[in-house]
């Protein structure tokens, strides 16, 4: 197997690759290709046997450009500066491409969080919280749910930052609890923002998505809501999967009984349909590949083999760059995930609004707000895309990063 492909240097190759096509400023490429503060944290954890563990908290914050940085925040072994760096670029794009007024960070807690202990779980969010308190704020940097990190984490971290600041300040995070000032819709926001841009994508095609044939590859919080919303709009789920396998089932599964099998049994193993390979899922005959998991699935070796015409990103850079290149060239049409899985920064964008006017929207309101936003974007995205025959990819960047070099343009004397 091989290793798997640095982030950073996907997310680096990404970006030059754009500001070499729009002929960027070279200071400004040199500014916009590393993150404007990268913090590092000591984080000590009590553990339940009396021991104090101490673990690495990160925060990136790669622009300020166009207003607070924002992102999640992930607790996983698995992060790394480098992974947390890249993120929080593809951040900065992806709040410049649904014209959202934040910019872009990440963070992460190098551990193994699942199998801490709930009281475990709670000191640790509420230690990296009082390390993060200083570099944060509803203004600075308005961190959010990520891998592992739920809303009760979010809570816990506005709590820990309004103790530090002297009052409650729920705008400091987004993804909290509705009863402690989150927004309602945003449990749907990816997963039904993306059900939204492949809707739009349809429409402007001139084609309906009565019928069309969905593969899901991750079946969690995104890929659940994209499932249930592509639904209703009258596509066909066919095949789905998670971490402990997947199930095909080419006339079609009831999105709804699979949700409620996945929370019954913990897994979709088991639904009615046939059990196939995680690699053959991604490679089944569909229309529409939704994939909802993890980064860099897609790649060189496997781009050739998929079927689908239109692949809609919910997951964070799950095709390799080769891969792009292969798909373009094949037709296949790549809803990229900075717009694509937008639909959960817009809608924390609009619990930051109802935060700071201490004003609560009703849910319709939030999803015909994400619905209007979503389709701008989208539309925007593909007139240049067509207008200049580049991949979706490509044209996103070409507009958010314009958005954001015209704000650091504005704001610095050094520009
Ligand atoms: P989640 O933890 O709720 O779900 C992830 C799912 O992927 C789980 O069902 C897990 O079993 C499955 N999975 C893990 N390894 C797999 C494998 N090898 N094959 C198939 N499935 C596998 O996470 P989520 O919130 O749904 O996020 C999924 C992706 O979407 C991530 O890349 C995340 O960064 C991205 N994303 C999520 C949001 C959001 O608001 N939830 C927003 C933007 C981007």
């Amino acid at each position: 197997m091989p290793d798997k492909p640095n982030t950073w240097d996907i997310a680096l190759r990404q970006f030059h690759e754009v500001a070499e096509l729009l002929n960027l400023d070279p200071g400004l490429r040199e500014y916009l290709s590393v993150p404007e503060a990268v913090h590092t944290f000591s984080v000590p954890v009590l553990r339940d046997n009396d021991e104090t563990h101490v673990f690495t908290g990160i925060r990136s914050q790669h622009s300020f450009a166009r207003g607070p940085a924002k992102g999640g925040l992930r607790f996983h072994p698995g992060v790394s500066i480098d992974e947390v760096k890249a993120l929080s670029m593809w951040m900065t794009w992806k709040t410049a491409v649904v014209n959202v007024p934040f910019g872009g960070g990440k963070g992460g807690l190098i551990c193994d969080y699942k199998s801490f202990s709930p009281r475990e779980k709670e000191r640790a969010a509420r230690s990296f919280a009082r390390r993060l308190t200083p570099v944060i704020g509803p203004e600075i940097d308005i961190p959010a749910p990520d891998v592992n990190t739920t809303p009760e984490v979010m809570a816990w971290i506005a709590d820990e930052y309004g103790h530090y600041i002297g009052h409650p300040e729920p705008a400091v995070i987004t993804g909290k609890p509705v009863d402690f000032g989150g927004s309602r819709g945003r449990d749907s926001a990816t997963g039904r923002g993306l059900a939204y841009c492949v809707d739009r994508y349809y429409h402007n095609t001139g084609k309906s998505l009565e019928g069309q044939r969905v593969v899901i590859q991750g079946f969690g919080n995104a890929g659940q809501w994209a499932a249930k919303v592509l639904t209703t709009m009258g596509a066909t789920i066919i095949a789905i999967s998670d971490s402990r396998g997947a199930v095909y089932a080419p006339e079609g599964l009831s999105a709804t009984g699979a949700i409620q099998h996945k929370l019954e049994s913990g897994q979709v193993a088991g639904m009615p349909g046939e059990e196939v390979k995680h690699e053959e899922l991604l490679e089944l005959d569909c229309d529409i590949l939704v994939p909802a998991a993890l980064e860099s699935v897609i790649t060189a070796e496997n781009a050739p083999r998929i079927k689908a015409k239109l692949i809609a990103e919910a997951a964070n850079g799950p095709t390799t760059p080769d891969a792009d290149t292969i798909l373009h060239d094949r037709g296949v049409v790549v809803i990229p995930d900075v717009l694509a899985n937008a639909g959960g920064v817009t809608v924390s964008y609009f619990e930051w609004v109802q935060n700071r006017q201490r004003y609560y929207w009703p849910e319709q309101k939030v999803f015909d707000r994400l619905q209007k936003g979503m389709r701008q974007a989208l539309d925007e995205v593909q007139d240049l895309a067509e207008s200049k025959n580049v991949p979706w990819r490509t044209a996103a960047y070409m507009l958010a990063i314009q958005r954001v070099a015209h704000a650091v343009e504005v704001n610095h004397p050094d520009f």
